[in-house]
């Protein structure tokens, strides 16, 4: 089996610069199932005596609400979670996305495509393929430099070429869910990592950006695990480390799927911080002791002795 970049997230644990992340995308405030995301974050950041940052994902400019980004810091603010740096806004950090498109174009990894959408979707059909309910079809390499590439057509998208042999498995550790695999040929395919609409993609700017903040340590929502493959083969292309990874329980909606706003997830009632903490911690599967404290910070410290116990490193 050829193992891809991933080498690198087998390295041992090593909390001497701990430093983890929050990485809210600001398309509403704060829901009950991104406060997990962020109070898990907090938690490890904490637990490790490490440093927590927040990193505002607004490059998917569409998508986002003007001003969700100020409720959603000082929502996070309430709950007594205090970004130990001034955030950052990946609008703001073009040039380093830029810098890292041009290592990939001099270094092979990505090719322009000119396919729209129901190009797409008319060649998978050809090759007697359907959408899957939960995902998106596998590119069909229509514009791979080996198949002759744009043939005249205007580049409307940047794709990273993943590798196509059967036995070409991107392998990783995630702290909580233990070894994972993944065929990025099949599971994903030449994936884009510049949009048509001239956006960079959240696989790229989450790479560049882990690595340029120095992040040791991805504690985020279980519905990225699938996406970490795409960026763990980034790392290894672009020459970054692999962090260490957990992925945390997911808070679901009333038909069983994570919830989001499309099933009915409220904004956050931070009437009572605590209570939004503590049905927080209860997904997390902290003790119910905690229910003891009386106070957001008794309880955040509670909780990070709780977390410490818990969490394998
Ligand atoms: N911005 C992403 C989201 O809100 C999270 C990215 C990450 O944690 O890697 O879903």
């Amino acid at each position: 089996m050829s193992v891809s970049a991933a080498a690198g997230s087998w390295r041992a644990g090593d909390d001497a610069g701990y430093v983890g992340r929050f990485a809210p995308s600001p398309t509403g405030p704060l829901h009950a199932g991104s406060l997990v995301a962020a109070l898990a974050s907090w938690l490890d950041a904490r637990a490790r005596s490490g440093q927590w940052l927040v990193r505002i994902e607004d490059v998917d400019l569409p998508r986002c609400v003007p001003g969700a980004d100020e409720i959603i810091l000082q929502q996070l603010a309430t709950c007594g979670l205090v970004p130990d740096a001034p955030p950052v806004w990946q609008s703001q950090r073009d040039a380093l996305y830029q810098t890292a498109l041009d290592h990939l174009v001099s270094s092979g990894h990505v090719y322009p495509c000119a396919c729209t959408r129901s190009d797409i979707a008319q060649a998978n059909a050809a090759l007697g393929r359907v959408k899957p309910r939960h995902g998106d079809l596998v590119y069909p390499g229509t514009c791979r430099p080996a198949q002759g590439g744009l043939q005249g057509q205007a580049a409307r998208a940047w794709r990273a070429q993943v590798p196509e042999a059967p036995n070409d498995l991107v392998c990783w550790q995630d702290r909580r869910l233990g070894p994972q695999t993944q065929r990025l040929a099949e599971a994903v395919g030449d994936f884009v990592v510049k949009r048509a609409d001239g956006l960079w993609a959240y696989q790229l700017a989450v790479v560049v950006d882990d690595a340029a903040q120095g992040i040791t340590h991805i504690v985020r929502g279980q519905d990225l695990a699938d996406n970490t493959p795409r960026q763990v083969e980034l790392q290894g292309w672009l020459g970054l480390p692999t962090p260490h990874y957990l992925h945390t329980p997911l808070v679901l909606g009333e038909n069983g799927e994570k919830l989001s706003k499309q099933n009915g997830a409220q904004a956050l009632d931070l009437s009572t911080p605590l209570q939004a903490l503590r049905a927080a911690g209860q997904t997390l599967g902290l003790p119910l002791t905690l229910t003891q404290a009386t106070s957001v910070p008794d309880w955040l410290t509670q909780a990070t002795a709780a977390w410490a116990d818990i969490t394998p490193a």
